[in-house]
């Protein structure tokens, strides 16, 4: 009787459902299902952003409606947090908004700056949001194809000139979900010089920055001179402090676009909990030996993934950075065939590479979210199957 929007008409179907209804029908058989499928890191919150935020829910100047750019106090942690890590410097009144996780930021940034007809330019395989944030904005996307051979980084001289004409905003993530790519600085500098020649937003979300392992470090964009007349970066507190359920997030970069980001906030929400702000304080303030930690484990992990799938003959790259392993399946197999024969013969939940755009297809993603010992045990599971 209530026919859903275009937009929703238009939505592509999610990723995750056919997955989920295998994986159900799997558990209803009594397999003991490993699932390497969801990015959402296994492992608790640090007890100290626990502890600030058990205070904070004490407080009742946090039960009130909080503002939608956030606590100053949060902004200005974000801030101190970027000067830090990144040596880059951001006025916390103007240049940094926080966000009810950064999903929420990327998912609106669009309706600040996009009209209907503008294109806006979105990587594949990737994170589904880029593209949902731009259909429901009414703009267009033109996808940029993330290819083994240019190491994961999009073409950007093969875009035609009349879509770059109407192009108002470049997408980009590294490191890279799902492929596990990461870009340096050079290419981030490549990105802002193009950005200016052809009057481009360039939005990055990073929100893997802080996995990394072995010696790369993995930069922010606004480390490139210049890059604030362009470029809007979102961070997150989800997956660096294993914080995915709070919701808590900021954006930064240049003054305009977190001016736009601000104002579409203003008109939809309130803005994040502040005793969920206080936790991130804590979190981003506090000693960061927890993501030490955490990388540790991360990397321990991808360590046991990529040994004993080369041992396996799988064709992969280790992964500098993310909680994600990115593969080719064997020959003679599609991502869905080969990820449904896990399933069905293994019961183990892995995510088929098209599910993230076209040029996913050849290839599966492992996330990193169960402990060594399952991984061994899921290892040696595909170990026993024939190809
Ligand atoms: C997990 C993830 C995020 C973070 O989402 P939050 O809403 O901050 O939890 C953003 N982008 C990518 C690519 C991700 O994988």
């Amino acid at each position: 009787m209530f026919a859903f929007s275009e937009r929703l008409k238009k939505l592509p179907p999610y990723l995750f459902v056919e997955l989920d209804r295998l994986k159900a029908e799997a558990k209803a058989r009594g397999v003991d299902v490993i699932d390497l499928g969801v990015g959402d890191p296994d492992l608790p919150t640090p007890e100290h952003i626990v502890q600030a935020a058990v205070e904070a829910v004490k407080k009742p100047e946090n039960h009130h409606y909080p503002s939608s750019v956030g606590m100053r106090a949060f902004r200005e942690a974000a801030a101190r947090w970027m000067e830090r890590r990144f040596g880059v410097s951001l006025d916390p009144d103007r240049e940094v908004v926080t966000l009810i996780g950064s999903k929420e930021g990327i998912a609106h940034f669009p309706l600040a700056f996009v009209n209907p007809g503008d294109v806006v330019l979105v990587p594949t395989p990737s994170y589904p949001v880029y593209h949902i944030g731009t259909l429901f904005a009414g703009g267009e996307t033109y996808y940029l194809p993330l290819l083994a051979e240019n190491r994961f980084l999009p073409d950007l001289e093969s875009i035609p000139a009349d879509v770059l004409s109407r192009a108002k905003i470049l997408w980009l993530n590294y490191p890279n979900n799902p492929t596990a790519a990461v870009a340096d600085l050079d290419f981030f500098s490549r990105v802002v010089d193009f950005a200016r020649k052809h009057g481009l937003i360039v939005a990055h979300d990073a929100a893997y920055t802080e996995l990394y392992f072995d010696d790369f470090k993995p930069p922010s964009i606004l480390q490139v001179d210049g890059a604030k007349d362009v470029a809007i970066e979102f961070h997150s507190l989800s997956k660096t402090y294993c914080m995915t359920g709070w919701r808590i997030a900021f954006a930064v970069g240049n003054e305009e676009l977190i001016s736009g980001l601000t104002k579409v906030k203003n008109n939809v929400d309130s803005g994040a909990f502040q005793a969920v702000q206080e936790a991130g304080i804590a979190a981003l303030s506090g000693d960061q030996k927890c993501v030490e930690e955490f990388r540790q484990i991360f990397k321990e992990r991808r360590d046991v993934v990529v040994e004993g799938l080369k041992e396996l003959s799988f064709e992969l790259d280790p992964p500098k950075a993310t909680f994600y392993v990115w593969a080719r399946v064997p020959e003679g197999y599609t991502s869905a065939d080969f990820c449904a024969k896990l399933l069905q013969e293994a019961g183990i939940v892995v995510t088929p590479g098209n599910g993230f755009g076209d040029p996913g297809e050849g290839f599966f993603r492992i996330a990193l979210t169960v402990d060594k010992d399952r991984l061994k045990e899921a290892l040696a599971r595909i170990g026993d199957l024939k190809f």
